[in-house]
């Protein structure tokens, strides 16, 4: 089970952003709308709740900067530090809220969102499943809480857990942040700020989380996982994209798995395509939660892969990923073209879009792997 760091200094990457931040609620000047951008894995959940437990410490402990300026910290053993740490874990917590709405009775669930709320005053706003959108019907719970002061610390925090929101849903949020009660804070966490409106965008403060450097996640690595061989670990730190929290949970028998699916697409794009082995492959694609799961697993293996074949053509093999497959990528690369692997990313973007933005309910992904290897070489 993940556990946050015990102190600012403990989280990885990113240490002038952190700074900025500590310094803003020292001085108790954190923007009241505050966006934490930065791909997944950065890190954005755990600083999100590491910046609210510096918020509502009771023993609102500091640091102090080489410049004299105040840095604010937590405890980590108050009340309101313990409480809002037992959130550490997102996934299990939206399970686990899931699972309670399960139990409603058929006319209460339709009614029901998933909310997280480890202390009275922190409520954390997950995406809604099946459809993993925010909805109307949790702004509203954010709307109607933040008009009440604070009961059992100094500030109502909210935590919106990603940037993708329901029309209504982001219309209605809208009306907080134009005129945000003083005792409220709202954080929303976003791996592509874009995905936001602009009016949203425009009304917050965005700190960007950068990713880390390859050779840093080797060494975190080899620090916490020293069971993963050393060229498995190489692997896992290219492929984590900058993002130490997900090089730390890295599930590299997935990935390969995946991979292997994605493999097969641009390998009949090189070849005379077969299209029973591909029907077969993604005949295995199901409907639903855990099928939509599968195939972004897939979409974003096959987004690496074609991003390697794209840096061997552009002469830059060093900074392939996919280190492993380096042999055959160097064939693949000699037999598709230019356009092909620039014709495929576009089109990956589009059915990746397309689904974060849930226009396509079930992806045809049997028509999107035949359209890849008909268009060959
Ligand atoms: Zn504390």
């Amino acid at each position: 089970m993940p556990t946050l760091p015990t102190t600012f200094n403990d989280f990885l990457g990113n240490g002038a952003a952190i700074e900025h931040l500590r310094m803003a609620i020292a001085a108790g000047r954190l923007p009241h709308s505050l966006i934490l951008a930065g791909p997944s894995g950065a890190g954005k959940y755990t600083l999100a709740l590491m910046l609210a437990m510096a918020m509502e410490c009771e023993r609102q402990p500091r640091d102090l900067w080489s410049n004299g300026q105040a840095l604010a910290s937590f405890c980590g053993v108050c009340r309101n530090c313990t409480r809002i740490a037992s959130a550490a874990n997102l996934d299990e917590e939206v399970d686990k809220a899931v699972a309670a709405r399960e139990e409603l009775r058929e006319v209460d669930k339709k009614d029901t969102r998933v909310l997280i709320q480890p202390h009275p005053d922190v409520l954390i706003v997950p995406p809604d499943p099946p459809q993993l959108l925010i909805k109307l019907g949790q702004v509203r719970t954010v709307i109607q809480s933040s008009h009440y002061l604070p009961a059992e610390a100094p500030k109502k925090i909210f935590i919106l857990t990603a940037a993708s929101f329901m029309k209504e849903a982001a219309n209605s949020l809208l009306k907080v942040l134009e005129e945000p009660p003083a005792t409220v804070h709202l954080i929303l966490l976003a791996e592509n700020p874009g995905e936001l409106l602009p009016t949203i965008r425009s009304r917050c403060a965005i700190v960007r989380l950068g990713a880390l450097p390859v050779e840093e996640i080797e060494m975190l690595l080899a620090d916490r996982r020293p069971d993963v061989p050393p060229a498995q670990r190489a692997l896992i730190a290219r492929l984590a994209q900058g993002a130490a929290g997900k090089a730390l949970g890295f599930d590299l028998a997935a990935y390969t798995a995946a991979r292997a699916d994605a493999l097969l697409m641009i390998r009949n794009a090189a070849q005379e395509p077969d299209h029973t082995a591909l029907f077969k492959m993604t005949e295995t694609y199901r409907a639903g939660a855990e099928g939509q799961q599968k195939t972004s697993a897939l979409l974003r293996s096959l987004a690496l892969l074609l991003e390697d074949l794209l840096l061997l053509g552009a002469g830059t093999p060093e900074l392939v990923r996919n280190t492993d497959l380096r042999a055959e990528l160097e064939r693949l690369g000699s037999v598709l073209s230019f356009q092909w692997i620039e014709g495929a990313s576009r089109g990956l973007d589009q059915v990746q879009s397309g689904m974060r933005r849930n226009l396509l309910r079930s992806l045809s992904l049997d028509a999107f792997a035949g359209q890849m290897a008909t268009s060959g070489r």
